[in-house]
């Protein structure tokens, strides 16, 4: 690590979205384009005295397309360079950064440096671009330090204008604001004004001194099913009966409330049955489920249906990912869907 008479080292890894995009000139579309381009559009970058590298996806991608292969590539580029740099900074679409963010977040286990992800919602080489001020602040923030000398980011974060928040924690919440992401349930890591100003209360610290360890083998038979005032016994069997599901991510009503009639209920009981993990998370943009307070509510925990606590539904899906893909049995699954991982939810829901 380098100490405080030594410029800090940070690797960029720019992954694709609109930060990077140039308008094609005839059909006005946005198109992911190089990272050269990006940073000729960032002169003042020189002025913060950092050493900088940066890696690129060949070619970019707008993030719609991410895919797990891209999040072990990203997560394989942190681990071979991990003992070379002070931090990691990643330029992503706005569309899917939620998900990379949470997925990350499990992938690399024991991480004890900054991986800060941000982009922007106009590409860099706009006049009142937010590009430019986001990539200048994630730096700012990978390369922060502790009055002890230590990284003051040691977990994977989103940066967005005004705010610094975990990455398994975060959604995006606007397609058009700059204050485009949020943090529901969970306080924020920084708030960036004038100053930046760090919550060091609310900042994770991985107390293990263990080396850090990639997990890429994310399991993609998960999937979400949102519930919604006429659903029909048939979609949902349907969705339940999806050809090697192992875990569904069932998006239910408030505190974790859905139907407590029978064309509900039964096709649930049987997925549990046929040995199908189904998780609670709330639509709520805000909140936690909270199995014990309707019983619309009890009746899924009566099932077998795992409460998410106040998990979002980017964290529960790649949570879910994550968990299969280490080979866990069902047991283990839901044993770590109740556990707190890496900050992703608040365990004092025991009431559930
Ligand atoms: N479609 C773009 C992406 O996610 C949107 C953005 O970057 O804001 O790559």
């Amino acid at each position: 690590m380098t100490n405080d008479n030594t410029r800090p080292r940070i690797l960029i890894i720019y992954t694709g979205g609109t930060i990077g995009m140039i308008e094609n000139p005839e059909t006005k579309v946005l198109k992911p384009f190089d990272f050269s381009h990006l940073i000729d559009n960032v002169p003042k970058i020189k002025m913060l005295n950092y050493d900088i590298d940066n890696m690129q996806f060949d070619p970019p991608i707008d993030s719609s397309n991410m895919s797990l292969n891209h999040w072990s590539q990203m997560a394989r580029a942190i681990e071979d360079n991990y003992d070379n740099y002070d931090g990691f900074v990643i330029l992503h679409g706005t569309d899917t950064m939620a998900y990379t963010a949470s997925a990350l977040s499990f992938m690399l286990e024991n991480l004890n440096k900054p991986v800060i992800i941000t982009g922007s919602q106009l590409p860099i080489g706009e006049v009142r671009t937010d590009g430019e001020e986001n990539l200048i602040t994630a730096l700012q923030v990978a390369a922060k330090r502790n009055s002890r000398g230590e990284a003051m980011v040691r977990e994977v974060a989103i940066l967005f204008e005004n705010h610094l928040i975990r990455g398994n924690r975060s959604s995006k919440i606007s397609a058009d604001n700059f204050n485009a992401f949020m943090s529901n349930n969970y306080p924020d890591l920084a708030r960036v004004g004038l100053d930046i100003t760090f919550n060091e209360d609310a900042l994770l610290r991985n107390t293990s001194n263990r080396p850090l360890m990639v997990h890429d083998a994310m399991d993609p038979n998960v999937m979400f099913i949102v519930l919604h005032p006429g659903m029909t016994r048939a979609t949902l069997e349907h969705l339940l009966s999806t050809p090697g599901i192992k875990g569904v991510v069932l998006k239910t009503y408030g505190a974790g409330n859905s139907p407590s009639e029978p064309w509900f209920t039964e096709p649930i009981q049987a997925a549990i049955e046929r040995g199908i993990v189904i998780l609670n998370v709330t639509q709520c943009v805000n909140g936690a489920v909270n199995s014990s307070l309707y019983d619309t509510g009890n009746t899924l925990a009566k099932a077998g249906v795992i409460s998410g606590h106040d998990i979002t539904s980017e964290a529960a899906i790649t949570k879910m990912m994550y968990l299969f893909g280490n080979g866990m049995s069902n047991r283990q699954v839901e044993k770590y869907l109740q556990r707190d991982i890496c900050g992703e939810i608040t365990t004092r829901h025991t009431h559930d």
